[in-house]
Formats: structure tokens, C-alpha cells, sequence
């Protein structure tokens, strides 16, 4: 570092010799950890993009961040849940201590290595999910969500800002890239949830209490799932039409 001694790091990558060190921005955390960011100027390495066949579609889902045009869902895991039971333990003891006291300080550091842990867990469970994605399928299509606009408005504030939704796709998007494969985004006033996933048809309204989604030709589907193999579909289509 520039007018500092060496510093002892732990490297998360391996620094290529043939990258060129633009910047290094330091960061300290609440709970006293440094952390340097290295910004390299490096070759472009994104693919070549490449046909596509296997399609996911994505659906925004309250519980449990999203939902899969296959079925499946990406819940946090329950590990995850214990940190914040933890939490909640630390921050109901530090309200029992002294404001200003030792013991609040060191009470206090505590609960930012708790929140440190929660947000770590959640970037890495962001971006196991998004890799996991990006080597198993050729396109994967979302709602082009109005993040902003949806947290506060009609959409009964689908809690974007807790789960971090947005910072997953964009996760998603840069891991697809890399591979030279496609990120989708899909009208954000789509009709994903009203349309029929198997006979198309879509009905005039539906409400965020359904969870379940019937039509007059037989299908029965969870709200999400049949929303999400709607966004897939809408991708498809776009994406031919580009190609
Ligand atoms: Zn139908």
C-alpha cells in the first residue's frame, strides 16, 4: 500500500501477472474487519455465445427468493436461519447492557460479526445458487423487475430489499455471460401470473391470496411455478425472435 508498511493479506484469487492494478479501495466492516478491493484492467474474456436449448424460467417468489419454471425452489437453507436466531440473541442482550459501558462495546461488536456472518452467508448462498444455474442451463429468463417501484407500490413490497433478488441477478447475469450464455428479462408487465402455463389462456384477474392457480382445462399448478413456466415460455419466444 502506497505510504504504508506491507500489509499481510489473505488473497481470494490468484492475481494473473499479465492484469494491470488500477485501484485498491479499503473498507472497514462495523465489526473491525479490513477488506481491500483490487480493481485489474485484464483481457476481455467473455465468450463467444453460443445457441440455446435447455431454458429456465425464474419467478420472484416472497418466500424463499424465487421460484423454478421446474419446479423447485431456492429456499435459504436452515443453517442459515440459525445465524439469525443468534442474532436475535445477541441484540436482546445488548439491549440488557450499559449504553457506553465495556461490555456494550464489546456487546456490540458481537452483534456486527453477526450481521457480517448473515450478509456472508447470503452472498454465498447468491452465488452458489447463480453458478449452479449458469453451468446448467443455456438461458435463463426473469422478470425485468422495477425493484424500486415494486417495494414500495402494487406489488404488496415483495420484500426485494431483504433477500437481495436484485444482486442475485445480477450475479446470474455476469456468471451466464462468462460462459456465453443469456440472461433473458422478460416484460416487467408480462402477465406472468394470470395466463395458463399449459392452454395459454389468461384469466381476467388474481388475487395474492391464491396460491394456487386453476383452469377450466385442467391445470392445476402452485401460482409461482406456473408464473415461472410462463416467464420461460415469454423468453423463448423473445429469444427466437432475436436470433
Ligand atoms: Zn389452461
Amino acid at each position: 500500500m502506497p505510504k504504508m508498511t506491507v500489509i499481510r493479506t489473505k488473497l481470494h484469487r490468484s492475481i494473473s501477472e499479465k492484469w494491470k492494478l488500477k485501484s485498491v479501495t479499503v473498507s472497514r466492516e462495523p465489526s473491525g474487519k479490513y477488506f481491500a478491493s483490487f480493481l485489474f484492467c485484464c483481457e476481455n474474456q467473455t465468450a463467444e455465445k453460443r445457441p440455446a436449448e435447455k431454458f429456465l424460467g425464474i419467478d420472484f417468489a416472497m418466500h424463499g427468493m424465487c421460484v423454478f419454471s421446474t419446479g423447485e425452489r431456492a429456499g435459504y437453507p436452515m443453517f442459515y436461519r440459525n445465524t439469525e436466531k443468534k442474532l436475535a440473541r445477541e441484540q436482546r442482550k445488548l439491549s440488557r447492557c450499559q449504553r457506553g459501558s465495556r461490555n456494550y462495546e464489546k456487546q456490540k461488536k458481537r452483534v456486527a460479526l453477526c450481521h457480517e456472518k448473515i450478509r456472508n452467508q447470503r452472498k454465498d448462498f447468491q452465488h452458489k445458487l447463480s453458478a449452479g444455474l449458469a453451468k446448467n442451463y443455456d438461458a435463463v429468463c426473469v422478470e425485468d423487475l422495477n425493484l424500486k417501484g415494486m417495494a414500495g407500490g402494487l406489488h404488496f413490497g415483495k420484500g426485494v430489499h431483504d433477500n437481495g433478488y436484485g444482486l442475485f441477478l445480477s450475479m446470474l447475469e455476469y456468471k451466464l455471460e462468462e460462459r456465453g450464455k443469456y440472461l433473458i428479462k422478460v416484460d416487467r408487465y408480462f402477465a406472468s401470473s394470470k395466463i395458463c402455463s399449459v392452454c395459454g389462456k389468461k384469466k381476467a384477474g388474481l388475487s395474492l391470496a391464491e396460491r394456487l392457480y386453476y383452469c377450466e382445462c385442467g391445470n392445476r399448478m402452485d401460482r409461482d411455478i406456473n408464473a415461472a413456466v410462463n416467464i420461460m415460455n415469454e423468453g423463448k419466444r423473445i429469444f427466437a425472435e432475436c436470433a
